[in-house]
């Protein structure tokens, strides 16, 4: 007999609604009925384990087919199987309060309605135009039943014979969504979606190349690995199997070795298992999010893992799964989720407990990885307050001699020599060991250190770090002349009259080549016969405000701003010392045609740009002249 019925929605009809906002995901409904078949088989494997099942398990594998010709996919289980009466509670009742109010707390997240209300099984009908379900209990009196329906409410189950316990999902597809009707496709959303699933998933025969092409062979094709790494007991494993799997995750890292990884274990007061790996990154340039991939009792549910973990994490690499995580839901409902919270705060100490391990019994390791493994420091303590508590303990900087400290290692190193007169501890540091030689030079001369600060966040980091030590700044080693950068006591500054500063800054401006987007005042100093006539600088802030303002949109009015540098004259050296008396006595036209006549003063102004990297193109070529016709 045919039993006729409607399907129990108080929605006028939930397929258009369905097919309309579930648009983008078409491809879930794999994952949703493959999921549903483990759920059926991991229910009758637990009735077997307490004793209400009592027959054979046999070979619980799932089976996924395509028919091309009669355009169907099918996914078949040996597991509970469902009586009639389950078929018309489970997939008939759904129970949904209202269709406005369905609609307007869904539509952006076509995830969220699926699951949310059992309607997984409906996802379906986003790619087939019927739909029929013959299935069978493990209660062995129960007849075999067909249910079917079109993508209407109305449904039909009837009898059917069937001897084996299980259910088919038939799914006959639209003409719409074709594609999921090709071998290839529905191979790479079970790769997909249920590469870890546990229980083995069987897509078609194994193949084998064999007279020019490939054929079919007896093995089936088991596309899931049921067992994953993730499950198993840490103890058991070895690096090797942890490298192979990462390989797994990621087949095209060819020869990429991640640099170390964490097992995550939790039972309570959340169930969290998963391994995050520290991928060894190369350049600034190739850092890739959206590497670590998120499961629910292994059942793939994305690779965008914002909000779950915290920020500066989602550069790790691995795998997450919790069922624990609403994974229905849109992300801001998320972030503000009790449960993610927790685990979030646990990833981060974790991570934390890892590095920490690695810092206080392989130092040396530590440091060899520092350069991969600094900038997740460096962002974690930019952005989660408690990682900094934890990593301030082992953040290393590194100096222009390769050599690492703690902050507080570098502490003790230059508190003795590098604390300025208001008690200060100036912490000087390059951006690039090359380009800033001469000021290293001339620092390290002074008994200085200096650190390379060359990384993608140091700026911001420096900034961090400023606010939290206390009474510790960081200054460019290049930022001052060297006898001022870390001020130990008052100097004598020349003293000039405000007309003589004039007319001095006049005279030397006016043998400055032309430098585009660059700004420069001139300065008096008192440093000693033996000292350079003449240095540039750049001011530490306004070079910082501009660093910051390359990586920030909204400080992008700093990135247009000139470079501002200043041209510092060594008020005793006997060159300068001589123009300041003339500049007491002549006029401007005079002065200016004295110090034009010998071109000293310009070769001194070109020294110190060529030193500063700042001679280019046909200053540095007239200067290149006119030293040879000197010579
Ligand atoms: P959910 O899986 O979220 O409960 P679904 O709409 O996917 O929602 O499925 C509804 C119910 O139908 C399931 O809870 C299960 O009881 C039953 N069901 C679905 N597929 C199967 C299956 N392959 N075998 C046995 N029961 C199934």
């Amino acid at each position: 007999m045919v039993q006729k019925g409607q399907i129990g929605v108080t929605t006028d009809n939930i397929f258009p609604i369905i097919k309309k906002f579930l648009y983008s995901d078409h491809e879930i409904f794999l994952r949703e009925i493959v999921s549903n078949a483990v759920d059926a088989t991991q229910k009758l494997k637990t009735l077997a384990d307490v004793g209400e099942f009592k027959g054979e398990l046999g070979d619980l594998s799932i089976r996924v087919s395509v028919d091309k010709k009669k355009k169907t996919v099918t996914v078949s289980d040996r597991g509970i199987g469902m009586t009639a009466d389950e078929l018309d509670r489970y997939i008939n009742q759904i129970a949904l309060s209202s269709a406005n109010d369905f609609l307007e707390r869904y539509k952006e997240n076509s995830n969220a309605v699926i699951g949310h209300f059992g309607l997984g099984f409906y996802s379906t009908f986003m790619v087939a135009k019927r739909v029929e379900i013959i299935t069978k209990s493990y209660n062995e009196e129960a007849a075999a039943v067909k249910w079917s329906c079109d993508g209407t409410p109305e449904y039909t189950i009837e009898e059917t014979s069937r001897s084996d316990r299980g259910t088919d999902i038939i799914l006959h597809i639209d003409d719409e969504n074709k594609e999921f009707l090709e071998k290839e496709k529905i191979e790479s959303l079970l790769k997909k979606y249920c590469k870890f699933l546990p229980v083995p998933v069987v897509f078609g025969k194994k193949q084998e190349w064999k007279d020019g092409k490939y054929v079919d062979t007896e093995e089936d094709n088991v596309v899931n690995e049921v067992n994953p790494l993730w499950k198993q007991k840490p103890a058991g494993l070895k690096d090797e199997d942890y490298l192979q799997f990462y390989h797994t995750l990621y087949p095209m890292s060819f020869g990429d070795e991640p640099l170390f990884w964490i097992h995550l274990n939790v039972d309570y007061p959340f169930h969290l298992t998963g391994i995050l790996y520290f991928p060894r990154i190369k350049s600034n340039l190739d850092l890739q999010r959206n590497k670590i991939q998120l499961y629910s009792n292994q059942v793939y549910v994305t690779d965008s893992v914002e909000g779950i973990v915290p920020e500066f994490l989602t550069l790790l690499h691995g795998v997450i799964d919790s069922p624990d995580i609403p994974l229905n839901v849109s992300r801001s409902y998320l972030q503000s989720d009790q449960n993610v919270k927790k685990i979030s705060n646990h990833i981060t100490k974790k991570v934390a407990d890892k590095l920490e391990e690695l810092f206080k019994k392989e130092r040396s390791q530590f440091e060899e990885k520092w350069d991969s493994l600094k900038l997740f420091i460096e962002y974690g303590m930019l952005s989660e307050d408690k990682f900094y508590d934890r990593a301030v303990k082992f953040a290393l900087v590194k100096n222009s001699e390769q050599k690492f400290f703690t902050l507080e290692e570098y502490k003790e190193l230059t508190k003795g020599s590098q604390t300025d007169k208001q008690g200060d501890l100036i912490w000087l540091y390059a951006s690039d060991l090359q380009e800033q030689y001469s000021s290293i030079e001339a620092a390290r001369e002074k008994g200085y250190d200096v650190l390379l600060m060359n990384g993608q966040l140091d700026v911001h980091w420096m900034g961090l770090l400023e606010q939290k030590l206390d009474k510790t700044r960081f200054v460019r080693v290049d930022s001052d002349i060297i006898e001022h950068i870390i001020e130990k006591d008052e100097r004598s500054a020349p003293e000039l009259s405000e007309k003589q500063k004039e007319l001095l800054s006049e005279v030397v401006k006016a043998q400055l080549p032309v430098i585009e987007k660059s700004e420069f005042s001139v300065d008096f100093k008192a440093l000693g016969e033996n000292s350079k006539p003449v240095q540039i600088t750049q001011n530490e802030f306004s070079r910082r405000m501009k660093e910051m303002a390359a990586m920030q949109q909204q400080m992008a009015f700093y990135g247009e701003m000139p470079d501002s540098y200043q041209l510092v004259l060594n008020a005793d050296h006997p060159y300068i010392k001589e123009l300041i008396t003339q500049s007491e006595s002549k006029e401007k036209e005079e002065l200016m045609a004295t110090v034009a006549a010998d071109a000293k003063l310009k070769q001194m102004i070109d020294l110190a740009l060529l030193a500063g990297g700042l001679l280019k193109g046909e200053a540095l070529n007239s200067f290149v002249k006119r030293s040879f016709e000197r010579i």
